[in-house]
């Protein structure tokens, strides 16, 4: 058993009211962690370290920012193998999962590194005689970034690193269920020497997640918050940020639709559409949700797919190398068996897997999913994913679009120019052609559209994010007044 602490202002503490709860692991019930449950009081105490630790953290110059920043990205790489473990008996993720999420955790941090000397901004022309104006970017104070469970080194470091990497001290507030993950992320960025009360870490019981997050975002020193997680909590911290004024950025669920045009590389789209669709079980905001194909191509490339899907290794990750490992919880596979149920009883076709009786979920494939079916319409986040047929490209556009959610999509042809119509014309954040829907950057501008959220974060669109920009003048020469 794990027993973890928060960090605050430096310090790894408990909470104040000495309160805990457990994370269990999803497949054998087994206690992963015991973790502190905050309080209102815990939690304003963070961002009090936080405002305190601000005017000298913002008062470094880039150079020592961006040093730090480096070397958290290598602590973070060092502990490889602790996040592996973590991340498979917190929420039955494979090491190939957390492997990627090292990986990409550590470049989202080399790459706020990289952004320490780019928080810049401009001249701007004034018509006032010998007034020099700028745009100037500046650190905005305290930043709370809340992260979810899936991809779970990811989405912590992205809720910290770009905020940091603008000068800002920040609170983390760590997943219920994966809070020894979050938590070594905090560890490495204590231990490449960040000062005090810069990076605080904050985890609570699931039924106090309201009452902290809403102490939190009504601190007045709390400037941005940032959330990944769904659409429905997304929902109620933007309630909760409209309350108090604190601009959110906001990445929620998805949908993405994966387009597979007539003339495209059948292979090359079913490779895509196995990975996007059953990376991590479909537990990706990215995941492939909804295949779209031409029916003139449909028979050849559901064929192909189901084979592939159906090949792919499953098991417990802790015991060995596998695709899928375990879903997060029972949770998932209740709604992804209601999911086929609803679908089988309309009309679908199953092509492989099918219903689970365990967090052991096999890659499910639903062939001549229609809009009367629910999962036509909602996220499943498992490995049960629905393939569409669709006559032509307007069908094939309408139909990716016929949907609350905005985040990912791609499109297979070759052609290219007609491609690019078709991405041009799918109302998301992200759009990929001939590549898969399941594809992050950390300088890319990520983020969503609808019900996907708001707010983009990575390279320059981050930093607008985290940073205010500000009107500056020196008046140059004397000034005249009318009176
Ligand atoms: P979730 O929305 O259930 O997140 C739970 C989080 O919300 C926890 O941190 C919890 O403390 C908090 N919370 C719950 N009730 C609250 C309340 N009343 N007030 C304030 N906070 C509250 O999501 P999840 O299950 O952790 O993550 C899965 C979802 O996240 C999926 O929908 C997925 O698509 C989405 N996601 C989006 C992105 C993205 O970048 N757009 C990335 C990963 C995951």
């Amino acid at each position: 058993m794990n027993t973890i602490s928060m960090l605050i202002n430096g310090e790894r503490v408990q909470a104040g009211s000495g309160a805990q709860f457990e994370r269990r692991n999803p497949l054998d019930g087994s206690i992963a962690t015991t973790a502190p449950a905050a309080g209102v009081d815990d939690a304003i105490a963070a961002v009090d370290a936080a405002q305190r630790a601000f005017p000298a953290w913002t008062a470094m110059g880039p150079g020592e920012r961006r040093a730090l920043l480096m070397k958290a990205a290598h602590a973070l790489e060092a502990k490889g193998e602790a996040l592996a473990a973590a991340v498979a008996a917190e929420t039955g993720g494979s090491a190939l999962w957390s492997g990627f999420n090292v990986h990409l955790g550590a470049n989202m941090l080399l790459e706020a590194a990289a952004m320490t000397t780019q928080i810049s901004g401009e001249i701007i022309p004034s018509d006032v005689p010998g007034s020099l104006a700028m745009g100037v970017r500046q650190p905005v104070g305290v930043v709370l970034g809340m992260a979810p469970w899936n991809a779970p080194v990811i989405l912590g470091v992205r809720a910290i690193a770009m905020p940091l990497a603008c000068g800002n001290t920040v609170v983390l507030k760590g997943s219920e269920l994966c809070p020894a993950t979050h938590g070594l992320i905090v560890e490495a960025m204590q231990e490449a020497g960040l000062p005090p009360g810069v990076v605080n870490f904050v985890t609570n019981a699931p039924q106090d997640a309201g009452a902290v997050v809403e102490a939190m975002v009504a601190h007045p020193a709390v400037r941005r918050v940032n959330f990944t997680g769904s659409t429905r909590v997304g929902k109620i911290i933007a309630a909760v940020c409209a309350r108090y004024l604190k601009p959110a950025v906001l990445e929620l669920g998805g949908k993405a639709p994966l387009i597979v045009l007539d003339d495209a590389d059948i292979d090359a789209a079913v490779n895509a559409a196995a990975f996007g669709a059953f990376a991590n079980s479909g537990q990706i905001c990215m995941s492939t949700e909804r295949i779209i194909v031409d029916s003139s191509v449909a028979d050849l490339f559901t064929q192909r797919l189901a084979a592939k899907a159906s090949q792919l290794p499953l098991g417990d990750p802790r015991k060995g190398p596998v695709v899928l490992g375990s879903v997060v919880d029972m949770s998932t596979v209740e709604r992804c068996n209601a999911l086929i149920d609803d679908a089988l009883a309309r009309g679908a076709r199953l092509l492989c897997g099918g219903r689970a009786d365990s967090t052991l979920m096999p890659a499910t494939l639903l062939d001549n999913v229609t809009s009367d079916m629910r999962i036509y319409h909602e996220e499943s986040f498992g490995p049960v994913k629905g393939i569409v047929r669709v006559e032509g490209v307007e069908e094939a556009i309408a139909c990716a679009n016929d949907n609350e959610f905005g985040l990912s999509s791609a499109v297979f042809g070759a052609d290219i120019a007609r491609a690019m119509q078709v991405a041009g014309r799918i109302e998301s954040g992200i759009c990929h052609i001939n590549g898969p829907t399941v594809h992050d950057e950390a300088q890319m501008p990520f983020g969503g559209v609808k019900g996907s959220g708001m707010g983009r974060f990575g390279g320059k669109a981050g930093v607008a994010e985290f940073t205010d920009l500000r009107w500056i003048t020196i008046q140059t020469t004397p000034r005249q007044y009318p009176f």
